[in-house]
């Protein structure tokens, strides 16, 4: 009998007789409540997924369309906008302009007010970039081989200071060397206490490549399907180079140089610019998030004009 007794009794992994705290019908009651709670917190699970998941869903900051994107396909020059088309390169710009523009916050395009004063000009701005900023502020775009006529490099006097923003977006990396004559240019047109915005496909490298850095009077010419661009140095040596690459097709695009992020800060505290701000936050409501946190938009200032400038 007693035996049968200590055969019932729960024991440890060791044999130890333990004492069982609660009654049959309290751990029946737990039991019941734990299963309650299971139940409650499966009912709350959601029943279909609307989007999948790693999905951005976003309102264009430039036509205000609500877009859904695979994240990991928010690329710098995709057309990410089901409305106006635009990339994450133009969303970003104006994303840094809203926020250096209304203190910090990121607004979309028709919330923006009171900057209708504001003089814009672009470096050969993208048409839609162009078209957005010309409903909200006064802005001109302006061009190096139409009119008006604006060459970074060596801008007319009628062009210094005659801007509060300057926007300069993927044309640093096509102009000539030395790079450094439109860095200069650029801080000329801008009025002091005006800024600059500005993009450029970075790498994280230490140096800048510039592929060409002895390029005086050059032609680029086809040879066996294949475009060659033969140089002649200011010293009068030719050189070759056929291993070119061109952006959105042949012609005035071709890539220059591959700008380090390093030099870029270099070079525009070498051509006067202060207060230099790397724009790589996200903006997930407008479709803003950089996988790789450099190819990102840069504001720098021009110092100078006093309050109210
Ligand atoms: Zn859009």
């Amino acid at each position: 009998m007693e035996k049968l007794e200590a055969d019932n009794v729960d024991r440890d992994e060791v044999g130890r007789p333990v004492k069982n705290l609660l009654s049959p019908r309290s751990a029946f009651m737990l039991l019941l409540g734990s299963a309650a709670h299971e139940l409650w917190h499966f009912s709350r699970l959601p029943k279909a997924r609307k989007v999948p998941p790693g999905t951005l869903q976003y309102d264009c900051n430039i036509c205000g369309r609500p877009n859904a994107v695979d994240l990991t396909a928010m690329e710098r020059e995709s057309r990410t906008c089901l409305g106006c088309g635009s990339t994450l390169r133009h969303r970003s710009v104006v994303a840094a302009l809203s926020r250096k523009l209304f203190a910090g916050r990121s607004l979309p395009l028709d919330e923006w007010e009171g900057v209708d004063a504001l003089k814009v000009t672009g470096v050969s701005d993208a048409e839609l970039i162009a078209r957005a900023l010309g409903q909200k502020v006064a802005y001109t775009n302006t061009f190096f081989h139409q009119a008006p006529f604006l060459d970074i490099c060596a801008p007319a006097p009628e062009y210094f200071s005659s801007c509060d923003v300057l926007v300069c977006s993927d044309v640093l990396e096509h102009v000539p060397p030395p790079v450094d004559r439109a860095f200069e240019g650029m801080r000329k047109v801008i009025r002091p206490g005006g800024f600059l915005l500005m993009t450029v496909p970075c790498t994280a490298l230490e140096r800048t490549a510039e592929h060409y850095p002895d390029l005086h009077e050059y032609r680029i010419i086809e040879r066996d399907g294949r475009s060659v661009l033969v140089n002649r140095t200011a010293e009068g040596r030719i050189e070759e180079f056929d291993d070119l690459v061109f952006h959105g097709g042949p012609g005035e695009t071709l890539e220059m140089r591959l700008f380090a992020m390093n030099d870029l800060e270099r070079n525009l505290r070498r051509a006067g610019f202060s207060a230099i701000e790397i724009c790589a936050q996200p903006d997930f409501r407008h479709g803003v998030y950089w996988q790789r946190p450099y190819d990102v938009p840069v504001v720098a200032s021009v110092p100078g004009g006093g309050p109210g400038a």
